[in-house]
């Protein structure tokens, strides 16, 4: 798997800021502190004007569909109908090549050596590469080019890099995640999973024993099962002084 920066919108943190600017936020203040006070406070909409493409080669179409799932950004993804996919590169699972798996790994890779075959042979015979591509696995490695704007990734680093992501997915937001850092380090440097950017874990009772925060960052529940019967009856009041 590799992600390369195709592009990316220059001279961001000013234009954010002078796009914070037309909206209450102090004139005085510097665009680095205008960024942070906008990361810090959730006032996204203005990081929209910042844009990354980036080239994203070595993913399977299982990662492409997951990824694909993540509407709020455009997407392009090599044609398994003009393309030719004989002798196509694979994913394999990192667990697949451990020690102890190897009856596992052998029939993984015997389901790919059925496809390429039947693949193949299929394209010998004259089949069209539109009604070929059909007995493709979904490991078959792809290539993407992803256009995405920083609220837009945000929101994919807190879902992505959380521990409960599927694996090859993960490692994708992580490799994402370097190049973007690199760029914007104010604005990333205070974004990962869920849990470290709101500084509560929405997973709760799901969170698995591997998360590298489950000791140091509060369950969702848990704190708001601390004000949640106060703050009802707040909300009781707000609701009768209106209707
Ligand atoms: C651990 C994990 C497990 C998952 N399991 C499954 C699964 O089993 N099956 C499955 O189908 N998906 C699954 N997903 C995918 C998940 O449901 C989302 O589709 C995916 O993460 C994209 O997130 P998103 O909708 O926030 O992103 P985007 O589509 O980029 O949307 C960004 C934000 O825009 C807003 N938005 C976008 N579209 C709408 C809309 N139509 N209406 C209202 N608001 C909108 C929302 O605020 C949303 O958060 C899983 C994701 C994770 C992280």
């Amino acid at each position: 798997m590799d992600v390369k920066l195709l592009r990316v919108t220059k001279e961001g943190i000013d234009l954010v800021a002078k796009g914070a600017k037309l909206s209450g936020v102090p004139l005085a203040q510097s665009a680095r502190e205008i960024v942070e006070l906008i990361t810090d406070n959730d006032y996204s909409s203005v990081l929209e004007h910042i844009h990354f493409t980036l080239d994203i080669s070595g993913i399977s179409v299982a990662l492409s569909r997951e990824l694909l799932e993540h509407r709020i950004a455009s997407h392009t993804a090599r044609s398994t109908r003009y393309k030719e996919e004989k002798g196509f590169d694979y994913y394999i699972p990192k667990e697949l090549e451990q020690k102890g798996k190897e009856e596992e790994a052998r029939i993984y890779m015997e389901a790919i050596k059925i496809a390429n075959e039947a693949y193949t042979k299929l394209r010998e015979l004259g089949v069209a590469r539109e009604q070929a591509r059909y007995v493709l696995p979904l490991a078959l490695h792809t290539h993407y080019v992803l256009t995405i704007n920083v609220r837009s990734l945000i929101n994919f680093f807190m879902l992505r890099l959380c521990v409960r992501a599927s694996p090859e997915i993960r490692e994708l937001a992580m490799r994402m995640y370097k190049v973007c850092l690199e760029e914007y380090p104010i604005i990333f440097s205070k974004i990962w999973c869920r849990g470290f950017t709101l500084g509560v874990c929405p997973e709760n009772e799901v969170r698995p024993e591997g998360c590298p925060f489950k000791k140091l960052l509060p369950e969702k529940r848990e704190v708001k099962g601390k004000f949640e019967r106060d703050a009802k009856r707040i909300i009781e009041k707000e609701l009768k002084g209106f209707i």
